[in-house]
């Protein structure tokens, strides 16, 4: 297959660089794409560009303008809807079905649902009693945050774009994108798709290229920019925090986990088996809500244990257009890597490993690509290291607990907060435990339901602020307070 072009896009234009990298598919490690690179002048170009959009027409434009315009992004997408999967599933590697069913059908959602939050959206207004029966009005204006960093990483990455973009420019921001060096495909059909749909030149720019001493870090060191919405690793977010701390920039972070799964004795265990392996091995553990730590009450941790090993041995992995897949490769060479190094140290610090542990032999042409083997181990404590840090590869711990109190202590003992699910049949054991823990999403018999209405983000170091419904609009918009007496 010829590797295709990817372009930058900045003011309404695919625009090429001296420079390209080439990405490569991690199915079989063949080169597909030839990436341009934007150095620090076409980063500057796209800012300016942004800001000149809001300083024009999109500027103007009302709640109910850009509302419309979102649906017509969401019907343009469904419209070439298997362009979007077969670009997402090239970069990833992930199963067709998955990026059908899940990936780009969230895209055309976050379009359609950020439409309705704006315009559903009102402020609260105040009547101030003031000394001699007189009053005063205070009420809020929502005016858009401005031009948006908005940086991506490569596990959703069209689901993690447009949930950030939506709401952006339903709020009448300007955006400049870096999407991720290893997924620049569906962030560059977008722009071919938000054109097409309407939205001016300059409102939606893409400028490709890596982290430090790239297009990253170009944009997030820019003083024309007026905040940073990423997500990403913790250190990333750490280090973007540094570079926009002198000109004091609002950050939204959505980081790294590092989630627990409570399994008591009382839960449903076929349910429990089947959302364990969705939430251990879903996008071979690449997604930031996976669990890694699976905390087991004892009287069925080795129910528990063995029904894991024979689920996590019935997974498929293969090429992304057989529908028997159900689990693709990591995305690069040097995550496996880290990954691999994690399947090491587990072992050395006394893990035993139950199934996986290495890198399989699939032949078919695909060995030449980045595939893992899904490992749970037994045998680790919250000290060891493979327990505190995010692996972000199919595995998972499995350490028994006696008591409720104690699984809460486990859990919660940890640097991350992003997620956790509790598997239970008591009702009561489910809020309170769920309620209990140390972080911004918590599931009960159930992992990864979203309702885009509702908040998402995390606490420690897993995130600041909170993105979802209103809590988008928070982050994307200034309020302004206009204090009329009356
Ligand atoms: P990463 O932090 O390496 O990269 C994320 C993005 O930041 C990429 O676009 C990268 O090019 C860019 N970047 C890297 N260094 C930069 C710098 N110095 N300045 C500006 N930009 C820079 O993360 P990744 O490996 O792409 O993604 C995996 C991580 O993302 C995991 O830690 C995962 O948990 C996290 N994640 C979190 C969520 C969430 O919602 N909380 C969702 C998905 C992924």
């Amino acid at each position: 297959m010829t590797p295709r072009i990817l372009r930058n896009f900045v003011a309404g234009e695919f625009v090429e660089s001296g420079r390209t990298w080439d990405k490569i598919g991690p199915v079989d490690g063949t080169v597909i794409a030839r990436v341009h690179e934007a150095d620090a002048a076409l980063v500057d170009r796209a800012v300016s560009a942004a800001r000149a959009a809001l300083d024009g027409a999109w500027g103007a434009t009302t709640v109910a303008q850009r509302t419309a315009l979102l649906r017509r992004v969401a019907d343009r997408i469904e419209e070439r809807f298997e362009e979007f999967v077969l670009a997402e599933s090239a970069d990833t590697g992930k199963p067709l079905a998955q990026a059908r069913a899940l990936d780009v059908a969230r895209a055309v959602a976050n379009f359609r649902s950020f439409a309705d939050t704006v315009a559903a959206a009102g402020q609260p207004s105040f009547m101030t009693d003031l000394a001699g029966g007189r009053q005063a009005l205070n009420y809020a204006v929502r005016k858009p945050l401005g031009v948006v960093a908005v940086i991506v990483p490569w596990n959703l990455p069209l689901l993690l774009l447009t949930w950030k973009v939506a709401p952006a420019l339903a709020c009448g921001n300007a955006v400049v994108v870096k999407p991720s060096e290893e997924t620049p495909s569906t962030a560059t059909l977008l722009a071919e798709v938000l054109d097409e749909a309407g939205v001016p030149a300059g409102v939606y720019n893409v400028v490709h290229g890596f982290g430090p001493d790239s297009a990253g870090q170009f944009l997030t060191e820019h003083p024309g920019i007026d905040g940073v919405t990423f997500t990403g690793s913790s250190a990333t977010g750490a280090g973007i925090m540094r570079a926009v701390a002198p000109r004091v920039r609002p950050v939204s972070f959505e980081l790294g986990g590092k989630n627990a799964a409570l399994v008591f004795a009382d839960a449903d265990l076929d349910a429990t088996l089947d959302g364990l392996t969705r939430s251990v091995f879903a996008n071979t553990g690449q997604v930031c809500l996976c669990t890694e730590r699976v905390y087991v009450q004892r009287p069925v941790f080795d129910e528990v244990a063995a029904g894991l090993v024979e689920r996590a041995r019935g997974l498929r992995l293969g090429r992304p257009d057989d529908a028997a897949t159900t689990t693709g490769p990591l995305i690069s060479a040097e995550h496996r890597e880290k990954v691999l190094s994690y399947y090491r140290l587990a072992e050395e610090v006394g893990a035993k490993t139950l199934v996986g542990g290495a890198v399989p032999s699939l032949g078919d042409g695909l060995d030449g690509g980045w595939w893992i083997e899904p490992t749970l181990w037994t045998g680790l404590g919250n000290a060891d290291r493979p327990m505190r840090e995010e692996i972000f590869g199919p595995c998972a711990a499995l350490v028994p607990f006696d008591t409720e109190d104690e699984a809460i202590a486990l859990a919660n003992d940890t640097d991350y907060g992003l997620a956790s699910s509790v598997w239970t049949s008591n009702l009561s054991r489910g809020h309170r435990v769920a309620q209990a823990m140390n972080v911004g999403m918590s599931w009960v018999n159930t992992w990864f339901l979203r309702d885009l209405r509702s908040p998402f983000g995390g606490v420690g170091l897993s995130g600041i602020g909170r993105e979802g419904g209103v809590h988008s609009l928070d982050f994307y918009t200034e309020p302004t307070n206009v204090c009329v007496q009356l």
